[in-house]
């Protein structure tokens, strides 16, 4: 399967195109403090935990590993059996976007309910974002999604859920410009971008050192 965006690489890409074209073109400036690190962990326990609700579930991420343009095909394969099918990790892709689902299950009648797990104890407009690029992707490849849910921490480490189906539904005309905007941006050269607000929120960049000139590019350092 062909993809040049993901759902992270879109996330990236509204908060600073220039961070979009250094995910794709020149992610080994990534730079990720260990507090960052520590949240990442954070979180994956508590996706851990959420997940463990949905039980027998096929993990397409360990069926496949890196593999990540082969998800697609086997989530399909999956969805397309007959009777409950729990996946974690399923793949998606359209209009060279690929997503990663959190956990998506079907019910014996076909009916589709995806989630995606945040552990935060609201639900931050970044989370409806992700949500929004997921269906945009989700709903053109399959026919009966019934529901798209975020879950989220309740502050004890259990699971609260809010519906965002018909908010990524009317988001999806946006959405759908957005993307062509950011494969545009992957054509091009690097932008240019100086350092600002928009470093800091909704995430911290992981390219502010580089932005800040305080590391060298893969041209610079093959100069010396
Ligand atoms: S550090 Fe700031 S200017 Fe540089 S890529 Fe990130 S968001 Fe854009």
């Amino acid at each position: 399967m062909i993809y040049r965006l993901t759902k992270s690489k879109f996330i990236r890409g509204l908060q600073c195109e220039k961070a979009l074209y250094l995910d794709v073109y020149k992610p080994q400036l990534a730079y990720y403090p260990p507090e960052t690190l520590e949240r990442f962990r954070k979180g994956r326990d508590f996706e851990a935990k959420v997940k463990s609700l949905f039980p027998n579930a096929v993990d397409v991420s360990r069926q496949l590993g890196r593999q990540i343009g082969k998800y697609p095909e086997l989530t399909a394969t999956l969805l397309a059996q007959s009777g409950e099918v729990n996946l974690y990790e399923a793949g998606f892709v359209h209009n060279e976007v690929l997503v990663l689902a959190d956990v998506v299950h079907k019910d014996a009648d076909g009916n589709i309910a995806v989630y995606e797990i945040k552990n935060s104890l609201s639900v931050k407009d970044v989370f409806r974002r992700d949500v929004n690029i997921q269906h945009y992707v989700i709903s053109h490849c399959i026919e009966k999604l019934s529901s798209f849910s975020i879950i989220y921490n309740d502050g004890n480490d259990e699971p609260l859920y809010e519906e965002l189906l018909d908010d990524a539904r009317e988001a999806e005309p946006l959405i759908a410009k957005q993307v062509e905007r950011m494969k545009e941006v992957l054509q091009g050269m690097e932008p240019s971008a100086e350092p600002g607000e928009q470093c800091s929120a909704p995430y911290e960049c992981p390219y502010l050192r580089y932005c800040n000139g305080k590391v060298a590019t893969q041209l610079e350092l093959a100069e010396f």
